[in-house]
C-alpha cells in the first residue's frame, strides 16, 4: 500500500493539468493518472486550436496538452499515463486502484475524467476529426466560412450548432433520421426561420468521404434505404455527450445525464474532499478554457479542504 498522498487527480485533459499545476504550485506534490490510452485528452485529437488564449496565431491541441503537461511536471507534478478502474471516495482517505492493481491513498481527489462526444462509427470518422468533422461548432465554426455543411442530431444542441454556424457557412443541411425534431420548440423555431438551414428527414448518414479532407456523405434513407450523394466540406455531429462517470456510480451524485454534480460555484461534490472539474461537470460551456478554469477552481478547493484538515 503507497503512502497517503495530499491529492490525487483522475484526468489529463485541460481541467486535469491545470489542477496538477496549481496543486503542485501549492507544493501538494499531486500524483495524476492521465488515462491510459488518451492522456492530454479530447485536444489531442484535433489540429488547430485558435481559440484558448494566450496563443495568438493559434496552436495545435497536442502542442498546447504537451505545453499544459511540461508546465505540471516542472513544479513537481507526479503524471502517470495509466488509468483508474476501482475508487473508494467516501472515507477521510480515498483510495484510487490502476489497472496493475495498485492501491493508491489520498486525503483529496480531484475528478476531472472529461466527457465523450458520441460518434456516429463510421469509418472515416476518426481519420477526418479536424479535417471536415467535428463536434463542436463553437471550436471549428470559424474554419468553414462560406461552405456546405452537414449538422448530424435532432435535439437541442443540434438545432445551436446549426443556427451558430449558418452564420458562418454557405448552406447548413441538418440531417435527422426522424421526421420530427426532439429539440424545444424555441429551438426548432429558430432554425426554421434560418433561410440558410434546411432539413434531410428521415436520413441518415452511411458513408464520410475526402481524402485529406471531407468532400461529401453518403445518405441514407432509414424509411427505403434508397442512397443520395451530397456534396460538403464540413459535417458537424451533435448526437450527444457521454460524461466519464460509470467509476464513480453509487459513491458521487450524478444527474439525469451522467454528470457529476457539484455546489457551484465551487467545485465540491458531495463527499468531503472531492472535487469535480472539467467537461464531466460541464452540459454547457464544454471548452478548453472552461474545464481549465474549473480544474484551477477545484485545486483551490482542494487547497483550502487540506489546509482546514492540518
Ligand atoms: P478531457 O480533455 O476530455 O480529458 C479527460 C481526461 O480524463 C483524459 O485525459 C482521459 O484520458 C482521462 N480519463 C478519463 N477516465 C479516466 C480514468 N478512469 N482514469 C484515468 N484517466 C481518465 N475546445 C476549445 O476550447 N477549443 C477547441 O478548438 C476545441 N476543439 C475540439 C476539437 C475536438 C475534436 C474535440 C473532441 C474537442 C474540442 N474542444 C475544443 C473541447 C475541449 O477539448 C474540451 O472541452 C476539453 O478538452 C475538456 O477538458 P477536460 O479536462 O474536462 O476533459
Amino acid at each position: 500500500m503507497s503512502d497517503v498522498r495530499n491529492v490525487i487527480i483522475i484526468g489529463s485533459g485541460p481541467a486535469g493539468y491545470t489542477a496538477a499545476l496549481y496543486t503542485a504550485r501549492a507544493s501538494l506534490k499531486p500524483l495524476v493518472f492521465e488515462g491510459a490510452v488518451t492522456a492530454g485528452g479530447a485536444l489531442m485529437n484535433t489540429t488547430e486550436v485558435e481559440n484558448f488564449p494566450g496563443f495568438q496565431d493559434g496552436i495545435m491541441g497536442p502542442d498546447l496538452m504537451d505545453n499544459m503537461k511540461a508546465q505540471a511536471e516542472r513544479f513537481g507534478a507526479e503524471l502517470v499515463p495509466d488509468d483508474i478502474v476501482e475508487v473508494d471516495l467516501t472515507g477521510a482517505i480515498k483510495t484510487v486502484t490502476d489497472t496493475a492493481g495498485t492501491v493508491h491513498r489520498a486525503k483529496a481527489v480531484i475528478v476531472a475524467t472529461g466527457s465523450a462526444y458520441r460518434k456516429l462509427g463510421l469509418p472515416r470518422e476518426d481519420e477526418l476529426s479536424g479535417r471536415g468533422v467535428s463536434w463542436c461548432a463553437t471550436c471549428d465554426g470559424f474554419f468553414f466560412k462560406d461552405q456546405d455543411i452537414v449538422v448530424v442530431g435532432g435535439g437541442d444542441t443540434a438545432m445551436e450548432e446549426a443556427t451558430f454556424l449558418s452564420r458562418f457557412a454557405k448552406s447548413v443541411t441538418i440531417v435527422h433520421r426522424r421526421d420530427t425534431l426532439r429539440a424545444s420548440k424555441a429551438m426548432q423555431d429558430r432554425a426554421f426561420a434560418d433561410p440558410k438551414i434546411t432539413f434531410a428527414w428521415n436520413k441518415e448518414v452511411a458513408e464520410i468521404h475526402g481524402d485529406p479532407k471531407l468532400s461529401g456523405l453518403t445518405l441514407r434513407d432509414t424509411q427505403t434505404g434508397e442512397t443520395s450523394e451530397l456534396a460538403v466540406t464540413g459535417l458537424f455531429i451533435a448526437v450527444g455527450h457521454d460524461p466519464r462517470t460509470e467509476l464513480f456510480k453509487g459513491q458521487l451524485d450524478l444527474d439525469d445525464e451522467g454528470y457529476l454534480t457539484v455546489d457551484a460555484p465551487t467545485t465540491r461534490t458531495n463527499l468531503p474532499g472531492v472535487f469535480g472539474a472539467g467537461d464531466v461537470v460541464d452540459h454547457t460551456y464544454r471548452q478548453a478554457i472552461t474545464a481549465a478554469g474549473t480544474g484551477c477552481s477545484s485545486a483551490l478547493d482542494a487547497e483550502r479542504y487540506l489546509a482546514a484538515l492540518s
